[in-house]
């Protein structure tokens, strides 16, 4: 997804608030009993999942950034190759 296609569902003043974010949204958090995902920079995620009503736990969240994941995450399958190196390692003392 081309990364202007949503601006960040938070408020600038909190949830009650009026003020759009309007930060790139990186993350689609997704509700419950509603359609639409929430979209949010990386700045208000955390106090979505705080905050915001209708929020599935344990989370959902896609990535709505540039890429396939965020540039410091790792796929699942490297995941489990380290898992797999960091557990060989132990197993050899
Ligand atoms: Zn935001």
């Amino acid at each position: 997804m081309d990364d202007s296609t949503y601006c960040c569902d938070a408020y600038l003043e909190g949830p009650e608030g009026e003020t759009l974010c309007g930060q790139p949204t990186m993350f689609g958090v997704e509700r419950t009993a509603v359609d639409m995902p929430l979209h949010v920079c990386p700045d208000h995620l955390g106090s979505i999942l705080m905050h915001a009503d209708r929020i599935a736990w344990p989370p959902i969240i896609s990535w709505d950034g540039p890429g396939e994941r965020p540039q410091n995450a790792l796929s699942l399958e490297q995941v489990r190759e380290l898992d797999d190196q960091f557990f060989k390692g132990r197993g050899a003392r």
